[in-house]
């Protein structure tokens, strides 16, 4: 997930270009330019007007034109592309050659014509010259287009590589990219009760322990010392974040780095979080995670399917990610059944770390109510509260400081304190205080906060008076 050139939309009338290009211009903080309303505004005419009294061969020309303007823009922004863009030649060429990246949205065509009927688009007068015209321009959006999709979010993780669909692990064979020998490096309960299929490709199967302990300084040797992958092979990890941080860690370091891996998340944690962006890692005695490495998979494989066995303690460490990111998204992702609430998620993380994948600006968001919850598992010891407790709590504590600082209304409070109940945590907040003070994401032990506007609106590197922050830590904690 490096720099994204221009993100193109190309797809017929009615695909949704313009509703999934806000969408992706707000996560992607770029601007959204439609190429029909550009061209209306050169010209200062409708597109209807223009069709009616030019013909369509003098306005696909200019069509044109505007395009490879569009194109040649140096800054990267979403371009949303007219129906018929692609039937000019040039355009399609254009398209072909240039470094953007070109989104194909295929929407069924009947749900096509029941978004555009009775409009006033000059090709969508009648029924069957609407779906023979479908039919003539597919080859040719299938020509131009690097990914094919439906909104948004389908958009995203396709661009971050991360196929997120019910039943994916039993299609895993498939999924994983490549033809060469693959590694499984599983989590030892999640073997047992989510076989993966890899068929031929499969040389070795190497397990780790469930939860914390796979991610050791021991484990990563023992792991060295197992594997016969040569530099072309593939690792698959299959687990939850432990799993998946130790085994993309083992494959940034063995040989110097594998060609590629493949995490396969089966908890939510997992799925909406830990297995995207590319952080691998382990602990040490001292911390957590202090060693690791950037290393972007080859594509994720999240199936939700695998999530009906997940114990409710481990659902609710995962509720407490899915509602730090419905409220940095600004949508209440935490309603969704588990599949749209995984691909929404997930999305978002494959926003953030495309716009800042090497966490040097705005991935900090990510750690809204984190600060918090850092120093509460510290100040437990790391046997107080889970870290999902922790967060929830943390998210109280970011949340009042938000209505006090920011003008959040209260009812956001409300509504994550009903979604994610938690007690006060049994820790000693001298020692939670420290520790936020040490927290990696304080600048010269100033503790740097993530706050919301709004949902959706975050923002960081806030720096408030220490008084008051000591205040709501102190709130958290029980007496
Ligand atoms: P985990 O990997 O320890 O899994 C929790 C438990 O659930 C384990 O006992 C596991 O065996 C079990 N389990 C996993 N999938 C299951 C399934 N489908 N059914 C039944 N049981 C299942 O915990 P986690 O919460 O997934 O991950 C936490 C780890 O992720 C932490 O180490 C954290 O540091 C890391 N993390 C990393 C990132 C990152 O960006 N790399 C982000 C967030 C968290």
């Amino acid at each position: 997930m490096g720099d994204l050139p221009h993100l193109v939309l190309v797809g017929f009338m009615g695909a949704g270009k313009t509703t999934a290009g806000r969408e992706l211009a707000r996560l992607l903080e770029r601007r959204l330019v439609d190429a029909d309303q550009e061209l209306e505004r050169r010209l200062g005419r409708s597109i209807p007007a223009i069709f009616a009294e030019e013909g369509e061969e003098w306005f696909r020309a200019r069509e044109a034109e505007v395009v490879a303007d569009l194109l040649a823009d140096p800054e990267p922004r979403v371009l949303a592309l007219g129906g018929g863009a692609v039937l000019t030649p040039q355009t399609r060429k254009l398209l072909r050659a240039s470094p953007a990246r070109v989104a194909f949205l295929d929407v069924p065509v009947e749900e096509c014509w029941r978004r555009v009927r009775g409009s006033s688009r000059p090709l969508a007068r009648d029924e069957a010259g609407f779906r023979a015209l479908h039919a003539g321009r597919l080859p040719l959006y299938r020509e131009v287009a690097d990914l094919t999709s439906v909104g948004a979010d389908g958009v995203l993780l396709e661009l971050g590589d991360v196929v997120a669909e019910r039943g994916a692990t039993r299609a895993l064979d498939a999924l994983v990219p490549g033809d060469g020998p693959v590694a499984l490096i599983a989590d030892e309960r999640v073997l047992e009760l989510h076989p993966p299929e890899l068929g031929d490709r499969l040389v070795a199967t190497h397990t780790v322990p469930s939860g914390e302990a796979a991610k050791t300084l021991e484990v990563v040797g023992r792991l060295w010392d197992e594997l016969t992958l040569d530099r072309s092979g593939t690792i698959v990890a299959l687990g939850g974040g432990t799993a998946t941080d130790v085994a993309g860690f083992v494959a940034a370091t063995y040989l110097r780095g594998l060609r590629a891996w493949v995490p396969v998340p089966t908890t939510i944690v997992g799925q909406v979080d830990a297995a995207i962006g590319g952080k691998t890692g382990i602990d040490l005695a001292k911390g957590k995670n202090l060693v690791g490495a950037f290393n972007l998979p080859a594509r994720v494989v999240a199936d939700p399917d695998v999530l009906a066995t997940l114990p409710p303690a481990q659902r609710l460490e995962g509720m407490a990610e899915v509602v730090k990111t419905g409220l940095l998204r600004g949508d209440r992702l935490w309603d969704r059944e588990d599949e749209p609430m995984v691909r929404g998620c997930a999305a978002y993380k494959v926003a953030i770390c495309l716009t800042d994948p090497r966490e040097q600006g705005r991935r900090a968001v990510l750690n809204l109510g984190h600060t918090f919850a850092h120093g509460l598992e510290a100040g437990g010891g790391y046997h107080g509260p889970t870290h999902g407790q922790a967060v929830a709590l943390g998210l109280r504590a970011a949340l009042r400081l938000s209505i006090r600082h920011r003008g959040l209304a209260p009812s956001v409070l409300e509504e994550v304190e009903r979604v994610l109940p938690v007690e006060p945590a049994h820790v000693d907040p001298d020692v939670a205080w420290r520790a936020m003070a040490l927290d990696k994401k304080a600048k010269a032990g100033r503790l740097r906060l993530v706050l919301l506007d709004a949902p959706g609106k975050p923002v960081h590197g806030i720096e408030l008076p220490p008084d008051e922050v000591r205040a709501e830590l102190d709130r958290l904690v029980a007496r």
